[in-house]
């Protein structure tokens, strides 16, 4: 019998590498969160038109890329591609931008599919975990996304990101750049890939993406962006810069960054890490301001701003730098009461830790036995251990254990957040400046 097996592009995650996914996913969750973003579940399927107006018709994605077929009912459907077209059509159909204070934030999860060629980080099925802002045109939205994705990964342990950034202006900034480089364009286009031929006529800007190692030259030498932005674009850009540098928040301007989405204007972003293993994984995230795809949609004219990891990539670029198992816990600490009488008192110091020190805690109100319990908090992924017994609470203590060093101290309970705060800091310490 001929072997069944997974179909090209596609990839089975279980064991450790499930782990690590799980992980990987919970972080950029929990961080999302903090920045007050909501979670969205749009369905992977949906009608064709909502890509091909959303994503646009010069894009690989839409000409080249999308898994589109009628179903038994006859209706154009496509499975997501990528998330952002989705989430304006959630958010239209749903009015949540007139049911909410605005912006809209909110962050999704899940696989998306593009016909591409497999290769080393790239798939036919992949997942990818983003955030939009819908609805408020301060270029301080861009700012937040930016800082929101770099916290993610420096976090994950991911030091040193590459921020490419560029602006795509305004549409009249874009309307004089795409003549312009068209004129450039029309004395070399003759002898230019095929891919750049189409490009050509259907958006010029997409030619600076080119990956043809022959046709590089003739687009280096295009005209840049920089000359055709228009006053606001100009003063929208240099805001989003001023506040990353205050921020401190590295980056590097990219005028031939121009993605793949045909929805971008003004800011766009990538985020690039080579590997310890000298492994290039292409972008690992990437994002952007649109100004107009919700009314393209046919929702109100709503600008947004938004990112997209890919977790594959952020994965793998995690396992070659060995660091899948320093990423952050999914628990600070498991409150561990060894007798039922001392559960108020585990309650209390419960509540200390999250109101006061904003700490992930737990507590084990089953008093099972302490081996037990031990086992829990491996389980939980606890970076420490708070036991509590008889004599702790007499004395308004607890042993605080570090769960991967074995070390334990006894803490006095009006210092367990100080102490966890230096504990943290010298387990993570503030990167000096260099
Ligand atoms: P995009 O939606 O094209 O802006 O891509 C956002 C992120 O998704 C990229 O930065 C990658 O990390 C990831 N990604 C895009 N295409 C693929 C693919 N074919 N396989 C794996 N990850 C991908």
């Amino acid at each position: 019998m001929e072997e069944i097996k997974n179909v090209k592009g596609t990839h089975d995650v279980f064991g450790d590498e499930n782990n690590a996914y799980e992980k990987v996913e919970s972080l950029m969750k929990s961080i999302a969160e903090i920045y007050a973003y909501k979670g969205v579940r749009p369905p992977v399927l949906e009608y064709n038109s909502v890509f091909v107006r959303g994503v646009g018709e010069s894009s690989d994605v839409v000409r080249k890329e999308m898994y589109t077929f009628a179903d038994k009912g006859g209706r154009d459907l496509t499975l997501r591609p990528e998330f952002t077209a989705g989430i304006m059509r959630l958010a239209i159909q749903n009015k949540l931008y007139a049911t909410n204070e605005l912006p809209l934030k909110l962050y999704y999860l899940g696989p998306v599919f593009r016909y591409e060629r497999p290769q080393l980080g790239r798939y036919r099925q992949f997942n990818q975990f983003g955030v939009e802002s819908i609805g408020h045109n301060s270029p301080m939205n861009d700012v937040e996304v930016i800082v929101l994705a770099y916290t993610i990964l420096s976090s994950l342990g991911l030091e040193n990101v590459k921020i490419k950034i560029n602006t795509l202006g305004d549409e009249a900034s874009r309307n004089a750049y795409r003549t312009a480089l068209k004129e450039y364009f029309a004395k070399y286009i003759g002898n230019m890939c095929v891919d750049c031929k189409s490009r050509f006529e259907l958006n010029p800007l997409r030619i600076l993406d080119c990956k043809v190692p022959e046709d590089r030259p003739v687009i280096d030498g295009a005209p840049k962006i920089g000359a055709y932005l228009s006053k606001e674009s100009k003063e929208r850009f240099d805001a989003v810069l001023e506040a990353l540098e205050s921020l401190q928040i590295p980056y590097e301007i990219d005028q031939g960054l121009v993605r793949g989405l045909d929805y971008y204007s003004e800011t766009v972003f990538e985020f690039h890490y080579k590997s310890a293993k000298g492994n290039d994984y292409g972008a690992i995230g990437a994002g952007g301001h649109y100004g107009s795809l919700m009314k393209e949609l046919g929702g109100p004219d709503l600008p947004g701003v938004g990112f997209s990891f890919g977790i594959e990539r952020v994965v793998s670029v995690l396992s070659d730098n060995n660091l899948l198992n320093d990423i952050a816990y999914e628990l600070d600490a498991y409150i561990m009461p060894l007798d039922k009488s001392l559960d108020l008192y585990a309650q209390e110091v419960a509540v200390i830790l999250r109101n006061s020190g904003g700490y992930k805690v737990d507590v084990c109100f089953d008093n099972v036995k302490l081996g037990n319990m031990f086992k829990r908090a491996t389980n939980k992924n606890a970076k420490y251990a708070i036991i509590i017994g008889e004599d702790e609470a007499k004395a308004e203590s607890v042993v605080l254990k570090d769960l991967a060093s074995q070390e334990q101290i006894t803490v006095k309970i009006e210092d367990l957040v100080d102490k966890l705060d230096e504990l943290y800091e010298t387990s993570y310490p503030e990167e000096e400046d260099k």
